[in-house]
């Protein structure tokens, strides 16, 4: 049997659809802002930062980009930030990651307002999801949750194994979980038996950045198998962390990358940026 194949373009585009029309809604009260800051050249960032802002115009959100040199120093950088949190038309400060050596990041993101950190970064906001309290969450794991609530996964008793402990992804993703009552494993490099555990899962997510790592024989009949890898091949092709044409043979749903979770990861930034809005404006 073939997995049915989640579309996440179609789920993202739902979720755009969705903030551009309360972005309409309360258009008289306030018009979310975000800033994105891009320190350095390097082409896929730049891209992707592009890329928001295309997003952010095509919902209402107004974006700003500030583009900084590679040799940019820290406390540069920390004026910038300070700048954006006293700005009243921004209300979501990114800060494209990784940043240059010079450059301590965790003081960065330690600097950006809690409640502009759309990115669910500041140690503030990691504490409140391990607390299970509003706050933002990393977007690629909150995506994954918008994905299986939009599909009608059970998550409530469900096995959820996510593989990689990073705190971008696998860490919130498996918090998440938990607060939605799965039993979670969290899996890493040095997981015993990985293959028998990731067997046990209803739930699978792949967040590892090795390519077509997981096979069809880890994966349980029926299960829900989330892929957030993006893995360039020696050949140029682009793919995830499972080994799609394999398991779709075994899974009930699958995400395909690219196409999957990618797409997903802006949408929840959008939806943040509105949220951190609402909440400024004592809407939420
Ligand atoms: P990290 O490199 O930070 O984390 C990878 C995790 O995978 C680590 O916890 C590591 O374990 C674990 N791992 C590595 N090798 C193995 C192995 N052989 N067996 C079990 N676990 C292993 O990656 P990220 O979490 O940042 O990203 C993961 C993937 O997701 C990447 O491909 C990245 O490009 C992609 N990504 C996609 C996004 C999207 O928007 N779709 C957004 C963010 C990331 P250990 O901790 O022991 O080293």
């Amino acid at each position: 049997m073939s997995a049915k194949r989640i579309d996440g373009k179609m789920i993202s585009q739902q979720v755009r659809i969705r903030v551009k029309s309360e972005v309409e809604k309360i258009s008289d009260r306030i018009t979310p802002g975000l800033a994105a800051v891009l320190v350095g050249e390097d082409p896929a960032s730049r891209i992707y930062v592009r890329n928001k802002r295309k997003k952010c115009e095509e919902v209402g959100i107004y974006s700003e980009e500030h583009p900084l040199p590679e040799s940019t120093s820290e406390d540069a950088l920390l004026s910038l930030i300070d700048k954006l949190n006293q700005d009243p038309k921004i209300h979501g400060i990114l800060v494209q990651l990784p940043l240059p050596d010079q450059i301590q990041e965790r003081r960065i993101l330690e600097a950006v307002l809690p409640e502009k950190d759309v990115d669910g970064f500041h140690y503030l906001n990691v504490g409140k999801l391990v607390a299970n309290e509003p706050g933002f969450v990393p977007c690629t794991p909150l995506g994954i949750i918008e994905m299986l609530n939009t599909l009608g996964v059970e998550m409530k008793g469900a096995n959820a194994v996510v593989v990689g402990r990073s705190n971008i992804v696998g860490k919130p993703a498996a918090l998440l979980l938990l607060h939605r009552h799965a039993t979670v494993t969290i899996c890493h490099s040095r997981t015993k038996n990985l293959a028998a555990v990731c067997r046990e899962a209803d739930i699978l997510i792949a967040a590892i950045g090795k390519p077509q790592f997981i096979k069809a024989d880890m994966v349980k009949e029926g299960a829900t198998v989330i892929d957030v890898g993006i893995n360039r091949l020696p050949d140029g092709r682009l793919v995830g962390d499972v080994d799609f044409e394999a398991v779709q043979e075994r899974a009930g749903a699958i995400t395909p990358v690219p196409g999957g979770v990618g797409p997903m990861t802006i949408a929840m930034l959008l939806s943040n940026t509105l949220q951190s809005a609402k909440w400024t404006a004592g809407l939420a």
